[in-house]
């Protein structure tokens, strides 16, 4: 596999402007060769690695990758219909979105990825399909909350709480689903009545990531996180960073609302860039991402579930045990994100 830009290479040229951003970007002829496909990719190396390569073993396709870890949209507005870029991979649906209203996806048909990928995790309209999924659990100190004292989002407001939870920003993409999820079941008053109970039982000012709220519990400044799941699996085995294996070691994660509508859910995915010079051996990509190969192994490496329905988890993910997922589509997510914005701010969720 080629590489033609590695991550510090596109920041630091992403700062030099524009028509250098072009002009370094495009190798001459690369793009509309036959047998390749071109990736923009927000999701790591290491994750998509071992499928892309097989995918190459298995089509002769070759899959050219740029890791990035922002800036994806404003390069394709820049390069519109030069872009080199066939598909896109993020680590959020909602980016995805995001890329759809600004015009650079496109609408693909296939039966394989309608069959392989349910309809709530896809864009009705086919520009985008989840292909990863994670829960946003709540996850506690074992030592210093019972088991069984939070089973619901909704229990997170309870002022028995105040002084006890740590969580990133509200504005955070991940927050604003959470939000968005709670407006869909419960209505915005409702939501807005939550969002604030919360915000009052903060420990202390959002900051830092999903992990970092981890590691404020272990600390003791909080006793209560709320997170995606992988994150649980990416502590337990850390080695680069062994401290983190004894964050997770401390908590218990709870799949929340499992006695209703089940535990809020959010997904990587990708589309198919408008412009696409490669576009069948882009839907062969997507196609290839969705089936049980690929998604067993994209799921496994970052501990997620995959989206086909019927492909094995991992067993870390399955130690975690069953669980009930909020089934509301992910575009409904995206059209109530703004109004779960709004909340957020006004709850002062910072
Ligand atoms: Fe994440």
């Amino acid at each position: 596999m080629a590489y033609w830009w590695n991550q510090k290479n596109w920041i630091s040229r992403s700062v030099l402007g524009v028509a250098s951003v072009v002009a370094a970007f495009v190798p001459a002829g690369m793009a509309r060769a036959d047998g390749e496909v071109n990736i923009y990719s927000y999701r790591q190396e290491f994750l998509m690695r071992p499928f892309l390569d097989r995918f190459t073993r298995d089509t002769g396709i070759r899959v050219n990758v740029v890791y990035a870890k922002k800036g994806i949209l404003q390069r394709l507005k820049q390069e519109g219909e030069n872009t080199p870029a066939d598909v896109v991979l993020t680590a959020s649906f909602s980016r995805l979105q995001a890329l759809k209203e600004a015009g650079l996806l496109q609408a693909v048909q296939s039966d394989k990825l309608t069959a392989n990928v349910p309809a709530q995790y896809r864009d009705p309209e086919g520009h985008w399909i989840g292909l990863t999924l994670r829960s946003r659990i709540i996850a506690y100190a074992k030592d210093r909350v019972a088991m069984g004292a939070i089973q619901r989002y909704e229990d997170l407001a309870d002022p028995k709480w105040k002084g006890k939870i740590c969580v990133r920003t509200g504005s955070h993409s991940y927050n604003r689903a959470l939000v968005a999820s709670l407006i869909a079941a419960n209505g915005e008053a409702a939501t807005e009545k939550w969002a604030k109970g919360l915000v009052a039982n903060f420990a202390r000012k959002p900051q830092g990531n999903d992990r970092a709220q981890a590691k404020a519990v272990h600390e003791g400044v909080c006793d209560i996180a709320i997170m995606n799941t992988y994150y649980f699996g990416k502590m337990k085995f850390n080695k680069k960073n062994p401290e983190q294996r004894e964050w997770a070691a401390g908590m218990k994660i709870v799949f929340p609302n499992q006695g209703d509508r089940g535990a809020h859910v959010n997904a990587s995915g990708a589309g198919v860039v408008k412009h696409a010079k490669n576009r069948d051996n882009a839907v062969r990509l997507l196609e290839f991402l969705s089936d049980s190969h690929a998604q067993e192994l994209y799921a496994s490496q970052n501990y997620e579930y995959p989206v086909k329905p019927g492909v094995g988890w991992s067993d870390e993910v399955k130690s975690w045990g069953d669980f009930k997922a909020d089934e509301l589509a992910l575009i409904k997510l995206f059209e109530l994100g703004p109004a779960a914005q709004r909340l957020i701010d006004r709850a002062g969720w910072q």
